[in-house]
């Protein structure tokens, strides 16, 4: 079937882009600043790709406030490469690191971590209420040559609101579906990672931010494309590059910058947009929410109706009525609307009205 509208966009990735990012693709597709091709056709050793990717670094670093001690990489094989890349790179024979396990992606890189043998110590863990909420007050080890987190579960819908303290030991995070949504503490990092495909861009290129400091601690003698010093040594162009999905980065980040104002501007937004859903649904008893309030995520909002039937009936209705992707992920259930940067307030207004509807048509 086709459709000449675009729908309410809530899948949880790859996920919406803005709109104008969009159209500014389409609207130089065939021929790329004036070079006659289009960008998925020119050289990545040309002029006018480093272009590309100078910009979509610069704007990264100008939009999270850092300078030149840092690294911004694009690696192909999504988040779930860096699962396996982060320990292979930095955890030694004698090295071990603490993992916090706030669901289903904690637990796929800690499973990397082991796959190889290394020392990994799980100091905290939310699984207990399946998944539900985001364990405070962790003791980590001082020891520790990184702490690894998942910043926001996509999943089971929590939020990292604050970061841990970790005196010291350099945070690596997993972003990929809250990167670039609020201004972060950099200096706690040592690295970020996200895969493009939620709040970015397109799926096959992960955005790396790494402290060139955290990079200097990583082992030597591994392939040459699992190392990330290669990456940073040949400003991600040691082979090629995930060009399409760079470009559109590129892209999106202006479009924070230039059009959104820059991330204190997008994070009062996402705010204001899950405000709108979560107000909504802690209003009345037929939808309600599976994450613990103060660890609720402002990303992917995932609640549940209240049996399995009303769910799949909401869903399909939803569909109908042009609001795509609020299917929860195939391991929970339920249902999940996805609000990354890219949603509208329009959207939102259009979810909450279509919820209200189908309650009333229920209870009647
Ligand atoms: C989607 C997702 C991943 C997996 O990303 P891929 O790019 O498909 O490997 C990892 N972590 C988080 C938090 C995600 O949301």
């Amino acid at each position: 079937m086709m459709t000449d509208q675009r729908i309410f966009n809530f899948n949880a990735g790859p996920a919406a882009l803005p709109l104008p990012v969009l159209e500014e693709i389409q609207s130089e597709f065939l021929n790329f600043a004036g070079s006659g091709m289009s960008v998925t056709e020119i050289s990545h050793r040309s002029a006018y790709f480093d272009a590309v990717i100078d910009e979509a670094v610069a704007r990264a670093k100008r939009l999270l406030g850092i300078g030149d001690d840092y690294h911004v990489l694009f690696i192909q094989g999504g988040a779930s490469m860096q699962f396996a890349m982060i320990p292979m790179n930095f955890l030694g024979p004698d090295d071990s690191a603490d993992f916090v396990n706030t669901g289903t992606w904690s637990t796929k890189a800690i499973k990397e971590a082991q796959i190889q043998g290394k020392k990994v110590q799980v100091v905290a863990s939310s699984e207990d209420k399946d998944f539900s909420y985001i364990p405070k007050d962790i003791r980590f080890n001082a020891g520790a040559k990184f702490v690894h987190i998942t910043s926001n579960n996509t999943i089971k819908g929590t939020q990292f609101h604050e970061f841990p303290e970790t005196a010291g030991v350099p945070l690596v995070a997993d972003m990929s579906s809250d990167i670039f949504s609020k201004p972060l503490p950099m200096k706690k990092f040592g690295m970020i990672y996200a895969g493009a495909q939620k709040n970015l861009g397109p799926s096959g290129c992960c955005m790396v931010i790494m402290k060139k400091d955290f990079l200097d601690t990583a082992t030597e003698g591994l392939p040459s494309m699992l190392a990330y010093k290669t990456y940073a040594d040949k400003n991600s162009m040691y082979n090629t590059p995930p060009c399409f999905g760079i470009y559109t980065i590129g892209l999106v980040l202006k479009w924070i910058e230039e059009e959104m104002g820059g991330l204190a501007e997008m994070a009062d937004y996402n705010i204001q947009k899950a405000d709108v859903l979560y107000d909504f649904i802690d209003s009345g008893e037929f939808y309600r929410t599976t994450a613990e309030k103060n660890s609720r995520s402002l990303m992917n909002v995932t609640f549940r109706l209240p049996d399995e039937d009303l769910e799949k009936e909401f869903i399909a209705k939803a569909t109908e009525a042009g609001l795509g992707g609020l299917k929860g992920h195939r391991s929970v259930g339920g249902c999940r609307a996805s609000i990354y940067n890219a949603a509208t307030m329009e959207s939102m207004y259009a979810l909450v009205e279509f919820m209200e509807s189908f309650e009333k048509e229920k209870s009647a």
